[in-house]
């Protein structure tokens, strides 16, 4: 099966969540947490006679996306309709963008780099462009065994932006560190938060090289998609060791109980019969228009690792991983800040911080930075704490978990008595029984100036890590000597 290459391409569509109101008319498009059914009005309910006007914003919004992603932006283009009956869509059209028949995407082009195993790789991109979401469709349980749908307006005419990418991505990993630098390019231009549940769902087109391809539709998280192409990759690959054809088809994803079910089968982009919206005018922008967009265009993550490197000595390696979640890499910035004494090897160590116990503390609880109480003032005072030498490393690792529920480091310390020892006088006592209680050890050491680690060892569990270990290993060196 090793001849079996894997071909993998991905339309990711985006809600500009940062955007006001909604694509074609003035709704409020904050929809979540509303009653069903309360953000509507006449063009967004697709009512006959009502007329769609282009919200500028969106269009704003996405030529910030197209500049970061670097596509071709074209100046002037127009909106099509593209039919098909549904009840997420009261008008039977939805109003999309379409670059056939005379038509053009907002902009072609443009690439993503991702690395994988430190080895980059470009993917291309086909085009990105605008088109309105159809409401949303509220199924009991699963989509296959509910016994009803409701449907909330609400969502009906949000702006969405899709991306497309050539069919260059290779493998399920591939395809989700794709999205993850995707993820992070859109989080800084600020056009939408994918945090927010629904922000993004992705239709994925897979085929082993030579044979029939299928697109699993509406995978409804970045998360998804790695566990939607492994499973439908190893579907194919078991079709074709049983010797059945594969047929082109669509399939949907099924995120409870993981797996893929046809939807239907030759469905073909001239059954949507695309024509022209002709109550949209066709849209020219102008230079001056784009100019401007690209000067506010904010600090990418690329600019930011390199800027990252030079002014805070970071390792590429490190800047690279901390500026891919923008909340991460601006909470390092206003940790460096707290304190103007803190220099290169401060950073050093503050990223170090975010990067292991904090990112892992993350990772378990499944939270983003900005969902916990830890501020840049907590970690700053845990940095100071380690290096006046008031804890060790290793104690200042148990505090993660009270840092995260907002607690200060010095009361943390105060609350679990964890201070470390660096009183010579308490030090001395304590060397001095552990010498009296283990004069084997001590019998050892004159042969064997090893096992001196011994010693020291017994004092640290003593004092359950919190002496000083240098001070406890020149105080214990002076006395074995002086016996
Ligand atoms: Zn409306």
């Amino acid at each position: 099966m090793s001849d079996n290459e894997v071909i993998i391409g991905l339309e990711v569509h985006i809600q500009l969540t940062n955007l006001k109101t909604k694509l074609f008319c003035s709704c409020n498009s904050d929809y979540r947490g509303k009653e069903p059914n309360t953000l509507i009005c006449p063009i967004c309910l697709g009512f006959p006679g009502s007329l769609p006007v282009l919200n500028k914003k969106a269009v704003e919004f996405a030529i910030r996306l197209a500049l970061a992603l670097d596509c071709d932006i074209n100046k002037q283009f127009f909106f099509f309709r593209k039919n098909y009956f549904y009840p997420d869509l009261p008008k039977n059209f939805q109003i999309t963008q379409y670059n056939k028949a005379g038509g053009k995407a907002l902009a072609d082009g443009g690439s993503i780099t991702i690395k994988l195993d430190s080895k980059p790789k470009t993917i291309h991109l086909n085009r990105i462009h605008l088109e309105e979401d159809p409401a949303r469709l509220v199924h009991q349980g699963s989509i296959a065994s509910s016994p009803y749908a409701l449907v909330d307006y609400n969502r009906s005419g949000i702006t969405l932006i899709e991306i497309v990418s050539e069919p260059e991505l290779s493998s399920p990993e591939e395809a989700r560190e794709y999205l993850n630098q995707l993820k992070s390019i859109i989080q800084y231009t600020g056009i939408a938060d994918l945090d927010l549940e629904g922000s993004c769902r992705v239709d994925a087109n897979i085929s082993l090289k030579g044979h029939a391809r299928t697109e699993v539709k509406n995978i409804t998280s970045f998360k998804e998609v790695e566990r939607a192409l492994k499973w439908e990759i190893q579907r194919h690959k078991n079709m074709l060791k049983r010797d059945k054809e594969l047929i082109q088809e669509t399939r949907h994803w099924d995120d409870v109980r993981r797996v893929t079910i046809s939807l239907r089968t030759k469905e073909f982009e001239k059954d949507y019969r695309y024509f022209p919206e002709e109550d949209l005018v066709p849209v020219e922008l102008d230079q001056s228009f784009i100019e401007k967009v690209k000067e506010k265009l904010p600090e990418m993550p690329n600019e930011r690792k390199k800027r990252f490197q030079e002014q805070y000595n970071l390792p590429e390696f490190n800047a690279e991983i901390l500026v891919i979640d923008k909340n991460i890499a601006d909470f390092f910035e206003k940790t460096v800040k707290t304190n103007e004494k803190f220099d290169s090897e401060d950073f050093n160590q503050i990223c170090n911080w975010i990067m292991g116990d904090i990112s892992r503390w993350l990772n378990e609880n499944n939270k983003s930075i900005n969902q916990t109480q830890l501020t840049p003032e907590i970690l700053s005072e845990l940095i100071i704490l380690i290096n006046e030498g008031k804890i060790t490393g290793k104690i200042a690792k148990t505090f993660v978990d009270d840092m995260m529920k907002g607690e200060s480091p010095k009361k943390i310390m105060k609350k679990t008595g964890k201070e470390r020892i660096s009183d010579k006088e308490t030090i001395r006592k304590i060397v001095r029984e552990v010498i009296e209680k283990n004069p084997e050890i001590v019998k050892d050491y004159r042969e064997n100036p090893k096992a001196l680690q011994a010693l020291v060892g017994k004092c640290m569990a003593k004092t359950k890590g919190q002496a000083d270990p240098k001070i406890t290993r020149d105080i214990m060196l002076k006395e074995l000597a002086e016996k």
